[in-house]
């Protein structure tokens, strides 16, 4: 079956982590149709908007896209094109696995946790405004509605993958009304899955947990803000941002991207990881019912891993983007 998929390389290292994606799946033979519309600087040169309707028309068709790093321009237009995407598809499950890869040096190992974050508001609803001048308020929006929505997510997540436990993050000691509403949902939530265990931990003890014993931690509930952070310390865990892969999740369509940012400082080097790049492929493909396929892609990049004498210099090895692709299309076929 041919599967029709939108295509956003992006910008920094995004294109070449694309680049080296889409070679390794075509050796897998996975066949695809690419729908390739640039959101961005890129787009606005193009087609004068930083997110083009042509691209939002080519998601609405193909209900599925996957995503390089977009940098967003200071100053112009979207607080962020990226929270912009996900706020226009109400893509409001922001998934991210963070496991250790065997053969990548990290101070541990074992580390499995799922990090799921919610997408659509918090402090990044992009509500800022002056007071009067030298005094500015950043609005914290959270609702019960989309609350009980992330949090009826990762628990049928926990439920259906046979999670043991969902940590839920907060800081509701300080934050009493915001972080309060989000725990009481929660704690609605979790009361209709007795058998997942449910705890509750605050925000800088939880930072301090993760470093001193990251396998306490099963599933990882949060908050937009808190999520961003606490998947960035989770990627430091398991060797860094080349790794760690992502999935935006609405009810209607999704988009696989990794969890780093545009790197601007190692772009057009071919010195970028395109792991985290191929790791969310990987998830887009399982869910797109390629299991088989996309099983065989991760195993190739663990293969790469477990070898050890191909790897991307922000792991410990010298080798290039393509130079590290070209090793998991080989580990494809042998
Ligand atoms: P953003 O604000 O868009 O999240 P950022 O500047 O906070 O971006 P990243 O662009 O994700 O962060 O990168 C931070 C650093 O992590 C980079 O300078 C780079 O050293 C490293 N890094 C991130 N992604 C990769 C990758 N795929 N391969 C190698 N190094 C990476």
């Amino acid at each position: 079956m041919k599967h029709k998929i939108t295509l956003i390389p992006g910008d920094g290292i995004g294109p070449e982590v694309t680049a080296a994606t889409l070679k390794v799946i075509e050796a897998a033979g996975i066949e695809v149709e690419w729908e390739t519309i640039n959101a961005g600087a890129d787009a606005f040169e193009k087609h004068g908007q930083y997110l083009p309707d042509e691209l939002m028309s080519s998601i609405g068709r193909t209900h599925v896209a996957i995503k390089g790093p977009i940098s967003t321009p200071i100053g112009k237009g979207f607080s962020s094109i990226n929270v912009a995407l996900r706020k226009t598809l109400t893509l409001y499950a922001n998934f991210r696995p963070i496991r250790s890869l065997l053969g990548v040096k990290s101070r541990y190992e074992g580390v499995n946790i799922i990090v799921v974050r919610e997408n659509t508001e918090d402090l990044y609803s992009g509500l800022e405004h002056v007071v009067v001048p030298g005094v500015v308020e950043s609005l914290k929006i959270i609702t019960a509605e989309a609350s009980t929505r992330i949090a009826k997510f990762a628990f049928e997540y926990a439920r259906k993958h046979g999670r043991r436990k969902i940590t839920s993050v907060h800081k509701a000691n300080i934050m009493k009304l915001s972080d309060g509403l989000f725990l009481e949902c929660v704690r609605n939530v979790a009361r209709m899955f007795p058998e997942i265990a449910y705890e509750e931990m605050i925000v800088d003890n939880t930072c301090m947990q993760m470093v001193l014993d990251p396998k306490q931690f099963d599933v990882m509930l949060l908050e937009n803000l808190y999520g961003d952070i606490v998947s960035d310390l989770g990627a430091g865990l398991v060797g860094g941002l080349g790794l760690v892969p992502g999935a935006n999740l609405g009810d209607g369509c999704a988009i696989f991207e990794p969890v780093h940012g545009s790197a601007p400082k190692i772009a057009g080097k071919n010195l970028a990881n395109p792991t985290a790049m191929l790791l969310s492929a990987v998830m887009m493909f399982q869910h797109l019912g390629e299991v088989e396929k996309a099983a065989l892609i991760a195993s190739a990049v663990e293969k790469v891993y477990a070898t050890g004498k191909v790897l991307t210099a922000d792991v410990g090895g010298s080798a290039s983007t393509t130079e590290f692709a070209d090793a998991v299309v080989q580990h494809l076929v042998n």
